[in-house]
């Protein structure tokens, strides 16, 4: 044999899970302005086509709050830290154009939103990527004049104007740079972007590295729930020699916490069933690809009633008894969700036979990542990365970075990738 197989795993040979939280900004409540600017854009535009649920509905704008307290965000935010939940949260830079993030909203409280500001940096960021999602999430703004244009950014812009797209995320990411967060993607407003997607994937990475440096971002516009069609991560856009590309992230569920409208309750059985069988993740989780829940800010607060947090403790709870103690599943943000994949798909691996049984393997790659997983067809009784040794274990729910495991006729072992060369020997 002069070549040994290798196969990469799942980062630590677990399922990643992450949490998408959309339409989150502080202070406001952005489902409140979404609903009464789409009314006062329909009084303008009259026309016969039957109302879109995406407007929202007017008649119930009395269980819409303005706001969202920062107390809120701050309980929140704790209670999925404790969880050891991850993923990405919003922060739309200039939400329905009430304010910027990075300046404040005059017509509320300061006290908000510094204390938002600081959940946001303390609680949230800790476990979240942070992502614009684009500027508004109501009207296109006209960059010039800052106004509002009568195109909106999930509707009109669904099929955006190529052009000055890479200037608008640009912009988008300079607010929340200059709010203190280098955001580390984007998210899609509605299906911004979904009919010019190569263009958009372009526009997010060209923007990503202009305001921030940063060479391989992610963004979030597909949600696929049919299990036919279900991808893994599509990267786009690779150079494989810069070490340059960006990730689309996939959302493998409706959001079926409390809604975008903070009014339509969802219900944990469509996830997960009380006996762990039905709902729309055991399959996802059984097929061991990334299981990306999707969620919207004001269905958390549901007016005050808290509705989708509750659904969200509760799935939470159910997703632990499928994994007790922790050897299936792994709670990831989406940055590092992508950066696994890139790493996955975009490094070169070649092995080298050594005597006596052993092998050499050289990772070279662009690509970095924590908790890269190997495995190797062979029985391993010493296993070292770059001359460092690695920690045998005996069970997968002890299977750390830094350590490997053997299965009879196979090893796994898990390290940290760097960018560049990386030297693998394995002693049979
Ligand atoms: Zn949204």
């Amino acid at each position: 044999m002069n070549n040994l197989p290798i196969t990469v795993c799942n980062p630590l040979r677990r399922t990643p899970l992450a949490l998408i939280v959309d339409d989150s900004c502080p202070v406001i409540n952005l489902t409140y302005y979404w609903i009464t600017q789409r009314q006062a854009w329909l009084a303008r535009h009259p026309s016969n086509a039957a109302p879109r649920a995406s407007d929202g509905d007017p008649a119930k704008l009395d269980r819409v709050p303005q706001t969202i307290p920062a107390a809120f965000v701050q309980k929140w935010g704790e209670w999925c830290a404790e969880q050891g939940i991850r993923g990405k949260f919003s922060m739309v830079p200039y939400p329905a154009g009430i304010g910027r993030v990075d300046q404040g909203f005059p017509e509320f409280p300061q006290q908000e939103y510094d204390q938002w500001m600081q959940v946001m940096r303390d609680v949230i960021w800790p476990n979240f990527d942070i992502t614009c999602e684009m500027l508004t999430h109501t009207h296109v703004v006209d960059l010039e004049t800052w106004q509002f244009t009568e195109a909106w950014e999930q509707y009109e812009w669904v099929n955006p104007p190529v052009e000055p797209l890479t200037d608008y995320i640009a912009t988008a990411m300079t607010i929340l740079k200059a709010a203190g967060f280098p955001c580390e993607g984007v998210t899609s407003p509605g299906a911004f972007g979904s009919q010019q997607e190569s263009a958009y994937a372009q526009a997010t990475l060209t923007a990503a590295q202009r305001v921030n440096g940063n060479p391989r971002p992610f963004y979030f516009l597909h949600v696929n729930v049919a299990p036919d069609e279900w991808p893994d991560v599509p990267i786009w856009h690779a150079d494989k020699e810069k070490g340059i590309a960006i990730a689309s992230i996939i959302g493998c569920t409706n959001d079926w916490f409390g809604n975008w409208t903070g009014y339509d309750a969802g219900d944990p059985d469509l996830m997960i069933t009380e006996d762990l069988q039905g709902g729309c993740l055991p399959p996802v989780l059984a097929r061991e690809l990334p299981c990306v829940l999707v969620s919207h800010w004001p269905g958390f607060y549901f007016g005050g009633e808290e509705v989708g947090f509750e659904v969200l403790k509760e799935v939470k709870r159910r997703l632990d008894a499928y994994d007790p103690d922790a050897s299936k599943t792994r709670w990831m943000k989406t940055s590092a969700i992508g950066h696994y994949w890139m790493a996955r798909t975009l490094s070169d691996i070649t092995t080298t036979p050594g005597e006596n049984g052993a092998w050499q393997v050289q990772i070279s790659t662009r690509f970095p990542t924590s908790d890269f997983t190997l495995a190797a067809p062979m029985s391993c009784t010493s296993v070292q990365v770059n001359g460092q040794v690695l920690r045998q274990v005996y069970a997968q729910h002890d299977f750390q970075t830094g350590t490997f495991l053997v299965e009879g006729e196979q090893t796994v072992l898990a390290f940290d990738l760097d960018e560049g060369e990386t030297v693998i020997q394995l002693l049979p």
